[in-house]
């Protein structure tokens, strides 16, 4: 039985009607390391073109994520990935669509293509650098967290005991500099403390791309609530990970238990401020029910089984991302839908991402 027939018209019908937006994958980051494209994704891989069609995803952050371990060549780890999106570009035009300007994403799934959206995992990825933070602007990345685990030279991340106590007078003129650049400020990675610094100084509406429920798991990667709040009062969006790690402190995580963390953020941000941030392809193992983006479907049905409405599942699955990724302006220097101006001139530099770094 297709996922599709198990889970009944109601919800299949609304599934494939809704826009159906991913704000993290680390897809394009395994495509680089094991040279694969994206109409072929190998045995393990969690996302691609065939299990993406008929309506389970229109569109996707594809992120660019930066080991630490491949500092001080940060910007060349990105540059490599970039690479690998103009490849699938130019194979598989028909069925990919770069999207930077608002407007693009509704194009692509209207012309039937998934829609890419270009994000940084990991502030470092600029070596503290403003032109680097354009060229990759200009190659139309729209978004980035401001760390990965690490602290940077100008952020703290929540994985360590930090070096600013928070975001440093350097850290505030990158936030500065992402916003005039049209960039959406992801706090997923950050400590608390950065989190309070970019609270402080942000004028955008702010993303947290895959995280999860602190209240129901206890680990740094997640939110508080009064995080949860803050997003929603930015007019921004939290969008859940599916990483089990995440999810529960020990034993199999369920699609029940991602459904929980969702009911909490919809209790706690409220229905315009929760988005998916499964995290596929970055997280070594999954829920069992939900084991790749294929089973997205089980999500939309567990959500109305849990009595959310049609309207606020819609909003879940891509609305929100969708007006978030919108309305931030972007620059004129931009592309129009397509692929994007300029060449990498590294492709293959730090190709290879230590696997025992899981980029979750
Ligand atoms: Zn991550």
């Amino acid at each position: 039985m297709s996922v599709w027939d198990e889970i009944g018209e109601a919800a299949a019908g609304l599934h494939r009607q809704a826009f159906v937006f991913d704000a993290h994958a680390d897809t394009l980051t395994e495509m680089t390391d094991r040279g694969y494209d994206l109409d072929a994704g190998p045995a393990g891989s969690q996302l691609d073109l065939p299990r993406c069609a008929g309506g389970v995803l229109d569109a996707q952050v594809f992120t660019c994520f930066v080991n630490p371990k491949c500092l001080p060549q940060g910007a060349d780890r990105v540059r490599a990935q970039l690479a690998t999106m103009d490849r699938q570009l130019a194979r598989l035009p028909g069925r990919v669509a770069l999207c930077t300007r608002p407007g693009d994403l509704g194009r692509a799934r209207q012309a039937g293509r998934l829609g890419a959206v270009l994000a940084i995992e990991g502030g470092h990825a600029i070596e503290n650098d403003l032109g680097i933070l354009s060229e990759f602007v200009r190659r139309g990345v729209r978004t980035m967290t401001l760390t990965w685990n690490n602290s940077n030279e100008w952020a703290d991340g929540c994985g360590d005991a930090g070096r600013h106590g928070g975001l440093s007078a350097r850290g505030r003129e990158v936030v500065a500099a992402m916003e005039a650049h049209g960039m959406v400020l992801d706090v997923s990675h950050v400590a608390e403390s950065t989190f309070e610094g970019v609270l402080e100084v942000a004028r955008t509406p702010l993303l947290a791309s895959h995280s999860c429920a602190r209240a129901l798991r206890e680990h740094p990667r997640n939110l508080h609530d009064d995080q949860l709040r803050a997003i929603a009062a930015s007019g921004g969006v939290a969008c859940v990970n599916f990483y089990p790690t995440f999810l529960v402190a020990e034993g199999q995580a369920t699609l029940d238990h991602l459904l929980d963390h969702f009911d909490r953020f919809l209790a706690v941000a409220g229905e315009d401020h929760v988005g998916l941030g499964s995290d596929f392809d970055g997280i070594p193992i999954t829920p069992r029910g939900v084991e790749d983006v294929a089973a997205l479907p089980r999500v939309t049905a567990g959500l109305l089984a849990r009595g959310h409405s049609p309207e606020a599942v819609t909003k879940v699955l891509g609305s929100n991302l969708l007006r978030l990724f919108d309305a931030a302006p972007v620059e004129r220097s931009l592309p129009a839908q397509g692929r994007p101006g300029g060449r990498a001139d590294v492709t293959n530099a730090h190709a290879r991402r230590p696997r025992e770094g899981s980029p979750a």
